[in-house]
């Protein structure tokens, strides 16, 4: 059965392997015995190891234990979860906002309540697989439209059935591209023809805008009836995910989301740790600053070299390779040299577009920053991406 399946993936070089780490996922890690530099992790702030965040935690288990014990509306809610979703209605400005035990977990129980039979959805053909999925189980009709196309977006608005209920969705900042929506174009169309509107601001979140409060104080978009969702496992270091909204919303979320009601409440040390990380990202801008200048500097370098990037505008730094396994063959050569940057290729991207996808985040020093620039204009080179 599967082992067919298995075989076509390494003959076609897209079959993937588990690489175990025998330390926190920070800029150096322990793989195999080898010290490695990592341009990979999505903990953007460096927070998933902050000797802060990890002594919160500790109390929040001495205090409530390992383990939520059933789900939220069995067994009630602990402290910190609750105390959690207020941080985070704050942090991001809305009424209120509600937890989840993954960002995937979130557009699973979200999506499938805000478009029923009979409705539509039109998603950027890039969302995420969770996005993907959410929109599986809904009981709309579903359609993707060409990436960040407003023209095509306007056309299906335009030419769908009159008084269809329609939810648009995009992200933020595009997972393996790095570049943004736009998102004053996108809420004027959700606006002109009446659809709701839903990001995705998983890489957003504590990442974009001048205070890291995402994608929407990036674009200085509040209050136009954007509803949003994030992760805590990104830049906020931790676990979990979040949907925002009007309290209705919320109250109705708590009713009736499926992946809410029917899965154990996440640990509440996590809820605690994450709550931290909130209040550290507003206190501490400095992590926010360094992100970005070493941001800054990584591009300034993969582009001064030659290499084919995506628009991005993150901290999320793809390289486009087209070939599967010249990503992988670069990714191996790379990781001789002490270097771990992870190919992507299909079906996470689509067909063609194999890419190296480099992240860099706070904690990254600008000497690592150089040597990753050196070895990838190396390794580039003998395998003649690069001049
Ligand atoms: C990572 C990611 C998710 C899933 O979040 P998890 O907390 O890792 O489950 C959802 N959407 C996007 C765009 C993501 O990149």
């Amino acid at each position: 059965m599967w082992e067919a399946d298995i075989h076509k993936l390494a003959q076609e070089h897209l079959l993937r392997e588990i690489s175990v780490l025998d330390s926190p996922s920070g800029p150096i890690m322990s793989l195999k015995g080898q010290k490695i530099l990592q341009f990979a992790t999505n903990d953007y702030l460096g927070l998933a190891n902050h000797p802060q965040l990890k002594h919160v935690a500790q109390k929040a288990i001495e205090q409530f234990g390992v383990g939520a014990g059933a789900s939220r509306l069995i067994s009630g809610t602990l402290r910190p979860h609750h105390n959690l979703e207020l941080a985070l209605a704050q942090f991001t400005n809305t009424d209120a906002a509600l937890t989840f035990s993954s960002g995937y977990a979130t557009n699973l129980g979200v999506i499938p309540l805000l478009a029923k039979t009979g409705g539509l959805i039109f998603a950027d053909r890039l969302c995420h697989a969770s996005l993907i999925d959410g929109c599986r189980l809904s009981r709309a009709d579903f359609r993707v439209f060409p990436h960040n196309d407003m023209k095509h977006l306007r056309s299906l608005l335009a030419n769908r059935q009159a008084n269809r209920p329609t939810l648009l969705i995009t992200e933020g900042v595009f997972s393996m591209d790095g570049d943004l929506a736009p998102l004053p174009e996108l809420t004027h169309l959700a606006k002109e023809f009446e659809a709701t509107l839903l990001l995705d601001d998983a890489h957003g979140t504590g990442v974009m805008g001048p205070t890291g409060r995402g994608t929407i104080e990036h674009w200085g978009v509040e209050g136009h009836n954007v509803l949003h969702m994030g992760t805590l496992s990104k830049a906020i270091g931790t676990s979990g995910g979040f949907m925002t909204g009007p309290l209705s919303l919320i109250n109705y979320l708590i009713n009736t989301s499926r992946s809410f009601l029917y899965s154990t409440a996440p640990p509440p040390a996590m809820a605690a740790a994450a709550q931290a990380a909130v209040s550290l990202i507003l206190q501490e801008p400095e992590r926010h600053a360094r992100l970005w200048e070493n941001r800054e500097h990584m591009y300034q370098g993969l582009t001064a070299m030659g290499c084919h990037m995506t628009k991005t505008q993150s901290p999320i730094l793809p390289i486009i390779v087209h070939d599967p396994r010249l990503a992988t063959e670069m990714s191996v050569s790379l990781q001789k040299k002490g270097i771990y940057i992870p190919a992507i290729r299909p079906p996470t991207v689509p067909k063609g577009s194999s890419r190296l996808r480099v992240t860099v985040t706070a904690e990254h020093s600008p000497d690592q920053i150089d040597e990753a620039l050196t070895a990838i204009q190396q390794v580039g080179q003998s395998l003649k991406i690069l001049r």
